[in-house]
């Protein structure tokens, strides 16, 4: 794996397997810089293995990555530590003066300022992901990587997390890519969708609506019937 500074993704060749099982084939893959594209597959197609790399996460990965410097990733579990407020949890890892400050600033954005001080063990589901967010943000990542961050909520509280999102993108503008099982959250949120299959990128959606999209436009019907 060659890794190189790139303002979006540049992707070439990446190849990854496990023993003589091809997971990825030689995938070519660009994002550009504050584009938001969605990565669609069925389960075990290789998505989680995909954002792994992109992450820089994979060193068995082979092939040239052009990343980004500051990258960040939520999983859909949120990770959080138990044993840490949720404030300390927001800026773990993270380097520099004013932490407090900046993990509320960041908890604020998300709508959980008032539960900066809390135990993550007290929180929601969704709240959990919303602190989980806050910790991709206080990043300030050029690259946002989302591993199906909304398939362990209910559908309420997973239609709020989704405008979020969209929301911190339209403020942010990070690059992301959103790796869902669902075909119309790819739809309500990227410019772009892929779809994985076989090790390669098999098919390429582009999403050319005005945001924010209505699930009943009739060319968002279109698009949904052709993945
Ligand atoms: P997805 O996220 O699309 O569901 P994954 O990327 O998690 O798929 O996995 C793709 C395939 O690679 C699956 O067959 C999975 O079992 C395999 N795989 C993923 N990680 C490992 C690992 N660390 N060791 C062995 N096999 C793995
Ligand atoms: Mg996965």
């Amino acid at each position: 794996m060659t890794v190189t500074l790139h303002e979006g993704v540049r992707v070439r060749g990446l190849s990854r397997s496990f023993g003589d099982r091809t997971v990825l084939d030689r995938v070519d893959l660009d994002i550009a810089p504050g584009e938001f594209v969605a990565l669609l597959g069925a389960s075990g197609s290789g998505k989680s293995t995909l954002l792994r790399a992109l992450g820089g996460l994979d060193p068995q990965a082979g092939g040239d990555l052009g990343l980004p410097d500051r990258k960040a990733v939520v999983y859909q579990e949120h990770r959080l530590l138990p044993w840490a407020r949720v404030w300390k949890n927001v800026v773990l890892g993270v380097k520099g003066p004013d932490l407090k400050a900046r993990a509320v600033a960041a908890l604020t954005e998300v709508g959980l300022k008032d539960r900066a001080e809390a135990w993550p063990l007290t929180l929601s589901g969704g709240e959990s992901q919303r602190v989980a967010l806050a910790r991709a943000l206080v990043r300030t990542p050029q690259l946002l990587l989302l591993d199906e961050p909304f398939g362990a909520l209910d559908a309420l509280t997973r239609m709020k997390a989704q405008e979020l999102v969209a929301d911190l993108w339209a403020e942010h503008r990070p690059a992301v890519l959103l790796v869902t099982h669902d075909v119309e959250e790819a739809l309500l949120l990227a410019d772009r969708a892929l779809l994985l299959a076989d090790g390669r990128l098999a098919e390429e959606i582009t999403v050319d609506l005005p945001r924010p999209r209505a699930l009943d436009h009739p060319d968002f019907v279109a698009l949904r019937r052709r993945l």
